[in-house]
């Protein structure tokens, strides 16, 4: 019901958990944008469209939960963009609007579970996302 939501702001350094080593990424926004989150919004896992800088729109998925880096008093945005960025992108401008809700979110007891259960999000992401109900939504005139 607070569906599609649409978030824009500058990528910060998370806390720094190796994802990156891991190919899964999360660009991480700072608690002023995670703060204008519908409180109603529940944590989770999230998929939807991304830009970086008003460059091309990719899929996405996003996990929003507590967020370690503020002692879990903050929740956190985190998202995994579905394109293979030769770069850094601290300090760009992130776009996001989010679509669609894929499921809660969980501990999980190893890294493997951990990234396994990644994997079946951005595979399921990837899959939804193609329905052309969604290309207005590729195309809107945030992106541009
Ligand atoms: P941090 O803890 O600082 O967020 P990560 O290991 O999660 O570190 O890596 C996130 C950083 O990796 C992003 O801030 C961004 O600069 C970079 N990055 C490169 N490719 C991607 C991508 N496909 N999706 C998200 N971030 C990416
Ligand atoms: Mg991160």
């Amino acid at each position: 019901q607070n569906l599609p939501y649409f978030a824009v702001g500058e990528i910060v350094k998370g806390f720094g958990r190796g994802s990156k080593q891991l190919g899964i990424a999360t660009a991480n926004y700072p608690p002023s944008v995670v703060q204008l989150l519908p409180k109603n919004l529940e944590n989770g896992v999230y998929y939807g469209f991304a830009s970086v800088n008003k460059e091309d729109v990719h899929k996405m998925v996003m996990s929003i939960g507590w967020n370690p880096f503020y002692n879990n008093t903050e929740r956190s945005m985190e998202t995994h963009i579905l394109h293979n960025f030769q770069r850094d992108l601290y300090g760009e401008e992130l776009r996001v609007c989010i679509l669609g809700y894929i499921r809660p979110q969980r501990d999980y007891n190893t890294i493997e579970e951990l990234i396994k259960a990644i994997n079946s999000d951005i595979e399921y992401a990837d899959k939804k996302l193609n329905d052309p109900d969604y290309d207005v939504f590729k195309n809107h005139t945030f992106f541009k």
